[in-house]
C-alpha cells in the first residue's frame, strides 16, 4: 500500500480516539500492513482524553482555592498538589495527575524486521495513530496565541498558591476574594478547553497524525528494503499522544534498557499541510531545543538534494510530541512535521482535519527526508 492509500483508509474512520471501538480496527489494519516484520501489540493503561487530566487539574486547584475561605490549611495542601501536577504536565513532564482514574487501555504497535541479528546503530521511526477532542483552543483565532495563553494559565496557577501561602500565614479579605474569583477562572477555562470535545467529539485527523504514520510507515517499509549494514530500523506506532505523550512514555519505560549510545529516534507529526520542517524548538515555558547529530544530518540532507532544498527548520510550542521523552532522555531525536506560513498546523484538532484538506507534498518529503537520515546514520563513523 502507498502512503497516500495508508492516510485515505485512516481517515475513512470517523475518528482515532483512544479506547474508542475504532482502536482495534485501525490496529488491525495496520497490523496485515506487515508481512515480513514481527508486529507487537503492547498495551498500557491511560486516561482516554486529555479532559479528564484537565478536569482533575482545575477542579483540584478550584477546590483548594475555595477551601481557602474556611479551611487555608486544607486550601493550601490542595493547591500545592495540584499546581505542582499542572506545572509538571502543561510543560510536558511525568505528572501524577496522569494516573489518576478513569483508565483505559491503549496499544502502541511495535513493529521490527523479521530474525535480524542486533546491528550497531538503531534507528526508532514514531508517529501516533490516535486522534484528538476537537477544541476551541485550536481555531485559528485562538492557536496563534496558545503559548501565551498556556504561560498566563501557568502564571495564574503560581498565583494561586501564592494566594494560598498567604491566607494560611496572613488571612486577608481582599486577597481571598482574589483566589475566589481565580477559582472561576480556572473553571471557565475548563469549559474552554473542553466544550468542543462534548458537542464535536473527535477530530477525523486526517493531517493529525495519518499522515505521519503514513509517512513512518512508507519510510521504514524502505529501509528495510536496503538491508542496511550498521543501521536497525524499528517502527513504533504509538497511542494516546494526544492524551500527554502517553503511548511514547509507555514505550520509552518498556524498551529503554534495550536504548544504547547508539540509538535515535525520528517522530513524524501532521505532514497534511503547508511546508515540511525540522522542529528543533518546543516547550511551552521553557524552550525544549533540538541540537544533535540527527538534526546535523537532516540539516545535511537538505543541502544535498534538490528535493529537500526548501526545507528549515522550525518550532512549535502548541502542546509537544512524542519525541519529547527521547529529547529529554539524552536519545538524539528529531520531529518531522509540517507548518504554514504563520508557523502553525491548519486544521489540527478542529473538524477540518479531514481528507479533502490534505496535502501530501509534505509527507512525501518527510518520507525522503526520513530516508535520507537513515543512510547518512548508516554509514557514520563512531
Ligand atoms: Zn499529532
Amino acid at each position: 500500500m502507498t502512503s497516500k492509500q495508508i492516510v485515505e483508509k485512516l481517515a475513512s474512520f470517523p475518528n482515532r480516539g483512544v479506547a474508542t471501538p475504532n482502536e482495534i480496527q485501525v490496529l488491525d489494519f495496520l497490523t496485515q500492513l506487515f508481512t515480513n516484520q514481527t508486529v507487537s501489540r503492547e498495551s498500557f493503561r491511560t486516561p482516554k482524553t486529555y479532559v479528564s487530566v484537565v478536569w482533575w487539574l482545575i477542579l483540584g486547584l478550584a477546590t483548594g482555592l475555595i477551601c481557602l475561605n474556611f479551611s487555608p490549611i486544607l486550601g493550601l495542601v490542595l493547591t500545592f498538589i495540584f499546581v505542582t501536577m499542572a506545572l509538571l504536565y502543561f510543560n510536558w513532564y511525568a505528572s501524577p495527575v496522569t494516573s489518576f482514574p478513569p483508565f483505559v487501555t491503549s496499544n502502541n504497535l511495535v513493529i521490527k524486521k523479521n530474525v535480524s541479528t542486533p546491528k550497531a546503530k538503531k534507528l526508532i521511526l514514531m508517529a501516533h495513530w490516535d486522534t484528538a477532542p476537537i477544541s476551541l483552543l485550536y481555531r485559528p483565532e485562538m492557536v496563534g496565541n496558545f503559548r501565551k495563553s498556556l504561560r498566563l494559565s501557568l502564571i495564574l496557577m503560581l498565583l494561586a498558591q501564592f494566594l494560598a501561602i498567604s491566607q494560611f500565614l496572613l488571612p486577608n479579605t481582599f486577597l481571598l476574594l482574589v483566589a475566589n474569583i481565580l477559582a472561576f477562572y480556572f473553571i471557565l477555562q475548563g469549559i474552554t478547553a473542553t466544550i468542543d470535545f462534548v458537542r464535536l467529539g473527535y477530530s477525523n485527523g486526517a493531517s493529525d497524525n495519518a499522515t505521519g504514520v503514513a509517512a513512518a510507515i512508507e519510510t521504514a517499509q524502505n529501509l528495510w528494503s536496503k538491508n542496511l549494514q550498521n543501521l536497525d530500523i524499528d517502527l513504533v506506532i504509538t497511542g494516546a499522544e494526544e492524551v500527554g505523550m502517553i503511548g511514547a512514555r509507555a514505550y520509552m519505560k518498556a524498551h529503554y534498557q534495550e536504548f544504547t549510545k547508539e540509538t535515535y529516534l525520528i517522530n513524524f507529526d501532521t505532514l497534511g499541510s503547508g511546508d515540511l520542517k525540522i522542529i528543533t524548538q518546543t516547550g511551552s515555558w521553557s524552550n525544549i531545543v533540538y541540537d544533535n547529530v540527527l538534526v546535523k544530518k537532516a540539516k545535511e540532507a537538505t543541502t544535498q538534494t534538490a528535493d529537500l532544498k526548501d526545507i528549515s527548520t522550525g518550532a512549535w510550542h502548541t502542546a509537544d510530541f512524542d519525541s519529547v521523552w527521547f529529547q529529554r532522555a539524552g536519545i538524539p531525536s528529531l520531529t518531522l512535521a509540517a507548518l504554514d506560513k504563520n508557523g502553525r498546523m491548519p486544521n489540527i484538532h478542529r473538524p477540518t482535519d479531514t481528507l479533502e484538506n490534505v496535502d501530501f507534498r509534505p509527507m512525501e518529503k518527510a518520507i525522503l527526508l526520513a530516508e535520507k537520515i537513515g543512510e547518512k546514520l548508516n554509514l557514520m563513523e563512531n
